[in-house]
């Protein structure tokens, strides 16, 4: 039996309908920084700085300006992803890609489906982004 190394149609379509949710999150999120100095619907509300504490309304814009820089590149990545689909190389470990094969991802060359579901814009496979992280690769 071969490995599989793209993902079907079928499942593309599915990872597709996922970004687009994310990118419609994305957008309602980026009008709500707009609309209101207190953002409450934003997908980035966990990990928002502890650094603003003063509460000055020139922190508050301060902060909106960051989340909405942070959201707006999150977005560029979820249309990057978007664009990979029509290409059909979604999913596929960018390590895998570059290297021709060295790739030491669970599912190589393909990215878990859970882990695209979960981060739609991930480009690699669990084993290359840490690895990438420990500056390996
Ligand atoms: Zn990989």
């Amino acid at each position: 039996m071969t490995k599989k190394k793209t993902y079907t149609k079928t499942e593309l379509k599915k990872f597709e309908k996922n970004i687009l949710d994310k990118i419609s999150e994305v957008n309602e999120s980026i009008e709500g920084v707009r609309s209101t100095t207190e953002p409450t619907n934003s997908v980035f509300i966990q990990d928002r700085s502890e650094d603003f504490n003063e509460g000055t309304e020139a922190h508050e814009v301060e902060k909106s300006f960051l989340l909405m820089s942070r959201e707006s590149d999150y977005l560029v990545n979820l249309k990057k992803a978007l664009q990979r689909i029509q290409d059909g190389t979604y999913g596929i470990c960018e390590v895998y890609t570059k290297d021709s094969g060295k790739c030491e991802c669970p599912d190589s060359p393909l990215i878990a489906k859970e882990r695209l579901m979960e981060v739609p814009n991930a480009t690699k496979g669990v084993f290359c982004k840490e690895k990438k992280k420990l500056n390996l690769i």
